[in-house]
């Protein structure tokens, strides 16, 4: 009876551990971070509204008064965008042609002024977002049959490209009609080399990291990025590859974790943390994200955009208190904490960076053992067999 017994739990701890195999190695491949890691993310930044510069400048200081135990300041990474529809050449031309204006034009000075002293500073590094945070034709098509399309690309003044409607703000991929369609793949290539090379020219460096606008990519597009030099790619876990009929991101193609390569050889860093003081996100919820992602091994990326701290000057300021706020909690939260650049991150875990990336067997088995336990359906299965009590035996040996 007893030996019957045994053999029903062998059997059912073997399937399960194979049902879960590729999770479970996942989880264990994926890197452990020997501390906790705060990143802030925001994109959109450069081509656009004017007073992007000024809040760059606030950012700055409030980076710059907060420092980590090894006297470093947060770092914010900007996802840069190099350019935006040229409305008053658009206007004159009568609407049939779309002409751009670049972050390299005269009016931009003081807003790339202040985006290189952050980074001598080292509290801004530069990702490349994309030229526009929209494909133009795209945009076109979709005018020709949308009004507010039309009065947006044709507006007094610089736009900004937040009020578009969401699924044209994905770049690559075709909106104009949902579901969304492919774009043709040369002109894909070609559109990156440009952004590159722009990028290159505008910061006097070539860029290494890229974040696809609203999080919608292909393969192809990873190709094209390794092809100009990018070799860490952000994103929110999974790939979308359009829009979908309802208009949201879909066509998810891949899943992905932390330090995984791409097939072009690009790391992938996860960013699934949200703090938009806009949308009322509170301190406490980001400390509590944080210490979540510290348990867990992993970094926190945070998603925090420029939308927050551009426009109505009371809207700013309340955002900025906010930040600041959360900086101060997350500190006292999180003594340990540390901050770098995502490149730096990801450059940590290309390399095992002993300092940064855990090694020893012991305190690895613990965090994959938080890890696995997150896993949907994992958890009470285990429960349910027995399992967890022996990973549980297993953790508690280890000093969990
Ligand atoms: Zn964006």
């Amino acid at each position: 009876m007893l030996g019957y017994l045994t053999l029903l739990i062998i059997l059912a701890w073997s399937s399960l551990l194979g049902f879960y195999a590729r999770d479970l190695r996942r989880c264990w491949r994926e890197p452990v971070l020997r501390f906790p890691v705060v990143i802030f993310e925001s994109d959109d930044w450069g081509a656009g509204p004017l007073d992007q510069a000024a809040a760059l400048e606030n950012l700055r200081a409030i980076l710059a008064s907060c420092k980590d135990r090894t006297g470093r300041s947060p770092v914010i990474t900007l996802g840069i965008i190099l350019a935006i529809a040229d409305t008053k050449r658009i206007r004159d031309g009568g609407g049939a042609e779309y002409y751009s204006a670049s972050l390299l034009e005269r009016v931009y000075d003081p807003l790339r002024e202040v985006i290189h002293a952050g980074g001598r500073q080292g509290v801004f590094a530069l990702h490349l977002h994309g030229m526009e945070h929209y494909w133009p034709q795209a945009l076109m098509q979709a005018a020709a049959k949308d009004t507010n399309i039309r009065d947006w690309l044709q507006s007094n003044g610089i736009p900004s490209t937040e009020s578009l409607p969401s699924p044209l703000q994905s770049r690559w991929t075709d909106a104009s009609v949902l579901p969304s369609r492919a774009l043709d793949k040369e002109a894909l290539r070609s559109a990156i080399s440009d952004e590159a090379n722009l990028f290159a020219t505008c910061f006097n460096a070539r860029p290494r990291v890229a974040v696809a606008t609203t999080f919608v990519w292909t393969e192809e597009i990873e190709t094209a990025w390794a092809s100009e030099g990018i070799d860490v790619v952000i994103t929110p876990g999974a790939r979308n590859t359009c829009r979908e009929a309802t208009g949201k991101p879909g066509g998810v193609d891949k899943r992905m974790v932390n330090g995984e390569l791409s097939n072009s050889g690009q790391l992938y860093l996860v960013r699934d943390v949200y703090f938009e003081p806009s949308l009322g996100h509170l301190p406490e919820r980001l400390v509590h994200d944080a210490q979540r992602c510290s348990h867990l091994g992993r970094p926190c990326l945070v998603e925090m955009h420029r939308f927050n701290f551009i426009g109505p000057p009371e809207k700013c300021a309340l955002n900025f208190r906010t930040l600041k706020a959360a900086l101060e909690q997350l500190q006292r939260a999180l003594p340990d904490m540390r901050f770098l650049t995502s490149l730096e991150l990801a450059d940590a875990m290309r390399t095992r960076m002993p300092e940064i990336i855990e090694s020893k067997p012991a305190p690895r088995i613990r965090i994959w053992l938080r890890r696995i336990e997150q896993l949907r359906g994992f958890s009470k299965l285990s429960r349910l067999s027995g399992l967890a009590a022996s990973l549980w035996l297993l953790g508690k040996a280890l000093g969990g």
